[in-house]
């Protein structure tokens, strides 16, 4: 007999059924713990948390960070949630990605 799925040549013993498919030891294991190989739900919670939020509509950057710190978190003060931008603002200044200026009088934070 062969394997269903990847065509070996295998003997009685060898052979499992799944699902009504004749299978090889390889195909079976496989088939039993797909997740094996990666994590299919992982990547997609996480990709689903960066793309769409539960009303399907798309979640810009700074809405995905904002996701992202009450994930690590687990939940925080709203004011603190301000608090971490700032934080990372000032991180991105110490980059030289962003820099404080004036315009019209008024301090604004632009690209460097
Ligand atoms: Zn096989």
């Amino acid at each position: 007999m062969e394997c269903d799925k990847c065509k070996a040549i295998i003997n009685e013993e060898e052979s499992k059924e799944l699902h009504g498919r004749i299978l090889c030891e390889d195909c079976y294991m496989d088939s039993l713990s797909p997740a094996r190989m990666c994590d299919p739900w992982a990547v997609y919670s996480a990709k689903s948390l960066m793309d769409k939020n539960e009303s399907g509509l798309e979640v810009n950057e700074i809405q995905a960070k904002i996701l992202r710190i009450l994930e690590e978190t687990g939940g925080k003060e709203p004011g603190t949630i301000a608090d971490d931008l700032e934080r990372e603002l000032a991180a991105l200044r110490h980059m030289e990605k962003v820099r404080g200026a004036l315009k019209d009088g008024k301090k604004i934070i632009c690209l460097w």
